[in-house]
């Protein structure tokens, strides 16, 4: 049976209850619940105790096709299924950013009947934490250009100034600007230049930080830029990071909603996968763990970084371990990998199909790499053929890969029972999970325990600039640090347009940036933006809102 209802139509037919309702099945107290309306509330995390002790299941996927992976859908699809095994389950999400929104995307609040609600707030402006991350973002930006304009008195050099302006909406335009044009009352002319917010470093720092006063730290450790004389200029220096905090302080409250079926859903922070380290705060996962037994999360785009970046980033930092990791894949996805395009998705090919399985089959490997066994969750489109569903399960079998069907964009929970019986056995194993590489290792050894044990690849080549780079961060002895890669989602090289599982490739990195507050070192690879640009025909040309203000067209 095909669906003839969109997201937003089946989201829309909800039948939400009170916020207050979930915070009590939840057992959060009511006096750490701040309401923002009938269904979305902030939580006062001081207020709630509790030794962090639910299991953390890692939802991520296959490298990313426009065919979709649903790995959303199967991240809330799960959560359900687990609550209907009487199991006291939360999910947590990361925030939708309105780029992928008005972009190519869609929603971050899963499809078909595996959706948090409601949809259209949560992907639109929510509570506004994407605001509050803008503002102080570009506050700090406009506390830089007036402390110059001021006499500079830290001296500060206004062309090693590393600290970009951001909006959340993709805007190529804005990539490389001029500021301060127009005589000496209008400032200190020099170029500038746009991210998207949710690949900047307060929104890396929002999502690590692990409380309120760890936030200001962080913030306070932000390098903006050098000196005439080459010497770091940090966030404390300018004497803002209380300013910071303060326009962060409510946003920092993770944000409570539930899904289609009542399961308590925390979504909050948003970094992207690609060229942030891509998944929801540190401090909602750890409400949750107080809250739950488990804990189901998702870091995004393809095991390569979102999951690569939840353990070796993420994990290390919150100093806790993954329990179990789900991978996602569609046959669909897979046929593209094995070289079908995507007007032809639909057509039974067997053949395709088992030429894709190597994109599987590699971040199956990187898992294991860490120390765990996953499991593989196949998220079922009705175009699947009977044939081509025998083969990727023959293949499982064949090579002790646990799998379970799921449908749970069709059934909701019900239709991911089995994936949640098998995540429980999960569960009660032992795993040893154990981050790729130590912090002090160099940064050269950490990039290559990255490209070739998560990649596939060779190994690394640097351009000069990265080379200076790492000289200079040497220099300072900040590379006692993580990595976040800053790679293309679409292939595990650098290059978009090699799917599949490449072989004998090697990553080129352009650059190496040290984000002291987040606390890593970004290394960007290929030609991979930080600021994207809208396709051709962008999703926002679908939208609309009726007289009544119902949305249209989102999803
Ligand atoms: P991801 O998190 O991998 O980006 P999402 O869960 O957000 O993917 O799903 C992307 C889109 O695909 C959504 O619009 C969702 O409704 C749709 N989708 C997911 N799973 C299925 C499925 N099994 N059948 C049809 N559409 C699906």
């Amino acid at each position: 049976t095909t669906k003839k209802l969109t997201d937003l139509q089946i989201a829309s037919q909800a039948e939400m209850k009170l916020i207050t309702e979930i915070a009590e099945s939840a057992q959060i107290p009511l006096d750490a619940i701040e309401q923002y309306g009938r269904y979305k509330a902030k939580i006062d995390t001081t207020k709630i105790s509790g030794s962090a002790l639910g299991k953390v299941v890692l939802v991520t996927a296959t490298s990313p096709t426009p065919a979709g992976e649903g790995k959303s859908t199967i991240t809330v699809g799960l959560s359900d299924a687990l609550k209907q095994l009487d199991q006291k389950v939360i999910v947590a999400l990361r925030e939708p950013s309105l780029g992928p929104v008005m972009g190519v995307k869609g929603g971050a609040t899963g499809g078909g009947y595996s959706q948090v609600v409601p949809m259209e707030e949560i992907n639109l402006h929510f509570t506004g934490d994407l605001h509050a991350i803008t503002s102080a973002n570009n506050a700090l930006a406009a506390l830089i250009d007036n402390h110059i304009h001021q006499g500079n008195e830290l001296q500060i050099d206004p062309r090693r100034i590393i600290w970009k302006r951001v909006l959340d909406i993709n805007d190529r335009s804005l990539r490389n600007i001029v500021v301060g044009l127009g005589g000496p009352m209008q400032g200190v002319p020099r170029e500038d230049g746009f991210d998207i917010t949710v690949a900047s470093e307060i929104m890396a720092i929002f999502c690590l930080a692990t409380s309120l006063e760890n936030l200001k730290e962080r913030l306070a450790n932000i390098v903006i830029g050098y000196t005439y004389m080459k010497e770091p200029v940090f966030v404390r220096d300018l004497k803002v990071e209380g300013a910071l905090t303060l326009l962060l302080k409510d946003a920092f409250k993770p944000n409570l909603v539930q899904t289609i079926e009542g399961t308590p859903a925390l979504i909050h922070g948003g970094p992207f996968a690609n060229i942030a380290h891509g998944c929801n705060s540190i401090i909602a996962t750890q409400t949750a763990r107080n809250l739950a037994d488990i804990v189901v999360t998702e870091a995004g785009f393809g095991a390569d970084l979102g999951a690569e970046k939840f353990m070796n980033i993420k994990a290390r930092q919150g100093g806790f371990a993954p329990d179990a990791v789900v991978v996602v894949t569609t046959i669909r996805a897979l046929k593209m990998h094995g070289g079908v395009t995507k007007t032809n998705l639909s057509e039974e090919n067997v053949e395709a199909l088992i030429n894709g399985i190597p994109n599987l089959e590699k971040h199956i490997q990187t898992i294991r790499e860490f120390g765990i066994e996953p499991v593989v969750a196949l998220n079922r489109f009705v175009t699947d053929s009977e044939a081509e569903l025998i083969t990727i399960l023959n293949w499982a079998h064949a090579n002790n890969v646990r799998i379970s069907r799921t449908n749970v964009w069709e059934e909701g929970g019900k239709g991911g029972l089995e994936l949640a019986q098998q995540v429980l056995e999960i569960l009660e194993e032992p795993q040893n999970f154990a981050p790729l590489y130590k912090t002090t290792d160099s940064i050269e050894e950490k990039i290559n325990a990255v490209v070739q044990r998560v990649y596939g690849g060779e190994g690394v080549q640097f351009t000069d600039q990265a080379k200076k780079q790492m000289a200079q961060i040497e220099q300072f002895d900040w590379d006692d640090l993580p990595i976040c890669m800053a790679k293309t989602q679409y292939s595990l090289s650098d290059n978009p347009k090699q799917l599949g599982r490449p072989q004998g490739f090697t990553i080129i990195v352009r650059e190496v940036i040290p984000k002291l507050g987040a606390g890593f070192l970004v290394c960007l690879t290929g030609d991979i933006m930080t600021m994207p640009g809208l396709p051709k025909e962008p999703a926002a040309l679908r939208m609309d809102v009726t007289e009544d203000g119902q949305a249209l067209g989102l999803f």
